[in-house]
């Protein structure tokens, strides 16, 4: 038997075999990434730079591929999401940013906490007040999008349907820590570029890192401007996690800009996918700037 077609076997027989389980899990957890992966273009070109900061226009076939999306596999309400980071722009590293980790108790407590800051910003009349005659919720919204936990029902019933019950249930679950996680890491580690001064471990861990190698992760001197960006800095390795997000230095100091990249050597992996969705005339146009040599 062909390796893959013994591996297809293996995963779709649902049997109760060491060998069965194994590439069901194995195959789950592939799926899984790959689906966070989808899952981060739609919130990084859908949610941030279409929705949100409106870099470039969606047309209204993607502006909904991407909802039906996030309904699917997260079950974000795309509205929410854009008045919470609205709201996180107009007052970073302040009282009222949502999941600043100097006012959230630390960059742990953001990690561990970010979706329930973000829900709680939701729900503030003050974060509905400002922004929410932006961001105003659909017919599809009213009627669909806004049941989650249908969303996330039929999300985990299609992974099922369609890669096998073991497989489907792993690679949702896969997806939904990761998905979580990595959001976590930009809004805690991304706002990280000097130390908070409230101790934790995500704090620590950190300071442990500059001690040994004199420079804390992200953080560059040379582009520190503190006043205009925040607490933020450019984490490349979590930039290709997430579609080119942990680039969130570069995003504060240019928040309209279609791309994250910035400097010489930055790499935003989802410039290339709006490259693909422009080619195909499911975006408007955008400009995207030469990269800027690092400041010496
Ligand atoms: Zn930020
Ligand atoms: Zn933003």
């Amino acid at each position: 038997m062909e390796p893959s077609v013994w591996i297809f076997h293996n995963i779709r027989s649902q049997e109760w075999t060491i060998t069965g389980l194994l590439c069901s899990l194995a195959a789950g957890m592939t799926v899984g990434i790959l689906f966070t992966q989808v899952t981060s273009l739609a919130t990084t070109l859908g949610l941030h730079r279409g929705m949100t900061h409106q870099a470039y226009s969606l047309s209204r076939l993607l502006n909904w591929m991407f909802r039906l999306t996030l309904w699917l596999s997260v079950g974000i309400k795309w509205w929410e999401w854009c008045r919470v980071h609205a709201y996180h722009h107009q007052h970073t590293e302040t009282e009222l940013d949502p999941h600043s980790p100097v006012y959230k108790g630390g960059l742990s407590n953001v990690f561990r906490i970010n979706p329930r800051l973000y829900q709680i910003a939701a729900n503030d009349p003050q974060v509905i007040a400002a922004t929410g005659e932006r961001f105003v919720p659909d017919r599809w919204d009213r009627w669909l999008f806004n049941r989650e936990g249908l969303g996330r029902t039929i999300g985990i019933g299609i992974c099922m349907l369609v890669f096998g019950v073991i497989p489907g249930v792993v690679a949702y679950i896969v997806h939904i820590l990761a998905y979580i996680y990595l959001n976590a890491a930009i809004n805690s580690i991304g706002h990280g570029a000097e130390p908070t001064g409230i101790d934790s471990r995500l704090e620590r861990q950190l300071a442990w890192i500059s001690r040994h190698t004199g420079k804390r992760p992200g953080y560059d001197p040379r582009t520190a401007r503190k006043k205009t960006v925040g607490n933020s800095l450019n984490s490349q390795p979590l930039a290709w996690l997430t579609m080119g997000e942990g680039l969130h230095y570069n995003h504060h100091y240019r928040q309209r800009c279609a791309t994250m990249r910035r400097f010489t050597g930055d790499h935003d992996p989802g410039l290339y996918f709006l490259y693909i969705l422009r080619g195909l005339r499911l975006v408007g146009t955008f400009e995207v700037p030469a990269p800027e040599p690092l400041p010496s």
